[in-house]
């Protein structure tokens, strides 16, 4: 039930907008259900087109919006799903790596869902992929030389439980942590982005098959910066992309920047408001409606926000566990 209702979620806002379109009698239209959306596995099926949202080529296509939903990921008790973006191993000396976020996290019975670049890509390792006469094929050779260390860090986490339950997964956040948002089809810098976006994914797939052979996985993606494409024709391209690998886009609800404040009280606000069902950031702090808390935090900055959210975890359930605990 649990399930279903999320799905209806995720569709309600869809179908809103192209209820918007009805009284312009369309002409052929992809297909714009979600036909099988009481298995969500279906979702994630590689090659399975969910249409565009509506017949408007300018509206946000299906595989890229950023759902605020994990479909099939339950709501944990403490009040949102954990998300920690970038890289899985640490780039700067001191900050943390996601096997810490997620031992720490495993003492406190909590969930840890990363979303993951390669190791090592800075700046300057982009530029020279770009500068090189076939960027596609340099990326493919710098990607290679990242992979064993890549492949350490996941199947270390994918490989952690509690009792019977997996702890962790591990998604796709691109290789380089380009921005996407004014990428062009037929860019070097585009195909740079697709091509590590499809090596993460066979990654993933290599490491969830070792460590959880038979395992059907969600295949979530997240933009870097939170920006999709803003051009339609690299929407519309993306899109088929994303349909071809299975992918999905989540967004967030809390957002506490914690890489730039690296503040443990805000981590904790953003939690704080997630029990209360709200969207958090610092500017506007609690408000609105999250009807499925997804916090971003980042890997790197978890020793120094881990405080705030400890706190957080340990106030579970707020209107229903008090003297419980
Ligand atoms: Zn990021």
């Amino acid at each position: 039930m649990k399930l279903l209702s999320l799905l209806g979620l995720l569709m309600a806002p869809l179908c809103a907008q192209e209820a918007g379109n009805a009284e312009a009698a369309p002409p052929e239209l992809n297909p714009p259900a979600i036909p099988a959306a009481e298995d969500p596995d279906l979702l994630f099926e590689k090659g399975r087109s969910l249409g565009r949202v509506g017949d408007d080529d300018r509206k946000p296509f299906r595989r890229i919006i950023q759902r605020t939903l994990m479909l099939g990921e339950p709501r944990p008790e403490y009040g949102a799903i954990l998300t920690f973006d970038d890289q899985l191993i640490p780039a700067i000396q001191g900050d943390s790596s996601a096997l810490q976020v997620a031992t720490d996290l495993k003492i406190h019975h909590a969930r840890a869902i990363f979303f993951a670049n390669i190791p090592d890509n800075s700046e300057e390792v982009l530029h020279q992929i770009l500068k090189s006469p076939s960027p596609g094929q340099e990326a493919l050779k710098v990607l290679g030389k990242r992979k064993p260390a890549f492949m350490a860090a996941v199947r270390a986490l994918l490989k952690i439980k509690d009792g019977d339950r997996y702890l962790c997964e591990v998604f796709n956040h691109t290789a380089f942590h380009q921005d996407m948002k004014l990428m062009k089809t037929g860019s070097d810098r585009y195909k740079v982005c697709l091509v590590g976006i499809r090596f993460i994914e066979e990654c993933l797939d290599e490491a969830y098959q070792a460590e959880r052979p038979g395992f059907r996985r969600a295949r979530y993606f997240r933009f870097p910066f939170l920006h999709s494409p803003k051009y339609a024709a690299t929407r519309k391209d993306l899109n088929e992309v994303f349909t071809g690998l299975g992918l999905l886009a989540l967004g967030a609800t809390q957002d506490s920047k914690d890489v730039l404040n690296f503040s443990p009280d805000l981590a904790f606000d953003s939690l704080a408001a997630a029990q209360k069902n709200q969207k958090y950031t610092p500017t506007l702090k609690a408000h609105g409606e999250a009807e499925e808390p997804i916090a971003l935090f980042h890997t790197r900055s978890w020793s120094r926000i881990k405080p705030g959210i400890l706190k957080a975890l340990a106030k579970k359930k707020p209107a229903t566990s008090l003297g419980a605990e």
